[in-house]
């Protein structure tokens, strides 16, 4: 069985940015710009943030943390989003997720103008990348599509099953994968053999929030199993994939942690760069 380290590949893809964000500074005279919006005091938003931050300035990027407190105005917000929109030297603008319930996750996620939405959850990227169209693409389906793509470089005609549907994971990898002439399932709370589904296919995805929710039995020989999950339990951090089970029938698998979790952050600084590159074009 293949283990897919996600850290030595996210160490591979920030090496590989460090480099283009290098050649754009020579040619450009500038470097690519990530400004992140953290709201609140929640701890693992702030160590997400950190994280960001301090890979960002490792791959050369100019980065900037703009933090509100809690009880900051949700017009506030906005008109600071205006300003970042309009402003020569930010590339990608992020607001870090989840915010206060007096703040409207929508309007400010459509506030972001899409060519700066390095997130990839504006309406138009996320009709452009179900229309086939360049676009920001969410950062975690897009770490696992890189992921994949590692282990089996030619995807069409394989027969692919994403648990979960949510708009931040299920969805856009749904579409990663059909752009890869995939068969893709997309299956969800509602499924009503998701065993059998599994079963079918030849790549999983599991993006469900359940703890080892995929057995070792759901799993076909040879499989690609992505574990997207990130579950806390009295065992520690453990996936929506049983592991052990798991690892004894697949192909190749992703461990939690230091799988798809790495690659998330090294993709928002690709979509930093492309969306830079994009407005030197
Ligand atoms: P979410 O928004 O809660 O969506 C969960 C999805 O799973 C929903 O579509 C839900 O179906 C489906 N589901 C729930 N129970 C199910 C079941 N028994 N069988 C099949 N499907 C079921 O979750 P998310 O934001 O996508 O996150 C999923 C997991 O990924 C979480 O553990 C999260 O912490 C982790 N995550 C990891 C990263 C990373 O960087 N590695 C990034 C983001 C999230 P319905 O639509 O029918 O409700």
């Amino acid at each position: 069985m293949i283990l897919i380290d996600g850290k030595k590949a996210a160490a591979e893809l920030r090496a590989e940015l460090r480099e283009e964000v290098a050649e754009l500074k020579s040619k450009h005279n500038k470097v690519p710009g990530l400004t992140v919006i953290l709201i609140g005091d929640l701890t693992p938003s702030q160590i997400y943030v950190r994280n960001k931050e301090k890979s960002a300035n490792e791959v050369g990027l100019k980065s900037e943390v703009i933090k509100y407190p809690d009880s900051v105005e949700e017009k506030t917000v906005l008109e600071k989003i205006q300003e970042l929109n309009s402003d020569e030297t930010v590339s990608g603008i992020l607001v870090q997720l989840p915010l206060p319930k007096h703040i409207d996750k929508q309007k400010v996620i459509e506030a972001i103008v899409p060519s700066k939405d390095v997130d990839g959850f504006h309406p138009m990227n996320v009709g452009n990348l179900s229309s086939g169209y360049e676009s920001s693409i969410p950062c975690t389906p897009l770490g696992c599509y890189l992921l994949i793509k590692k282990i089996e470089p030619n995807l069409s005609g394989k027969k692919a099953v994403v648990v979960g549907r949510s708009n931040l994971n299920g969805k856009p990898m749904t579409q990663l994968l059909l752009k890869e002439n995939c068969t893709v399932t997309i299956t969800h709370s509602k499924t009503k053999d998701l065993k059998a589904e599994c079963l079918e296919a030849d790549i999983i995805v599991a993006a469900v929030g359940i703890p080892e929710l995929v057995r070792g039995d759901w799993v076909k020989k040879d499989a690609i199993v992505i574990d997207v999950g990130i579950n806390k339990t009295d065992n520690g951090i453990v996936g929506d994939v049983h592991f052990d089970e798991v690892s004894k029938n697949a192909k190749a698998l992703t461990p939690v942690p230091g799988g798809v979790g790495p690659m998330t952050i090294a993709c928002l600084l690709k979509n930093t760069i492309d969306c830079f590159k994009r407005s030197q074009i």
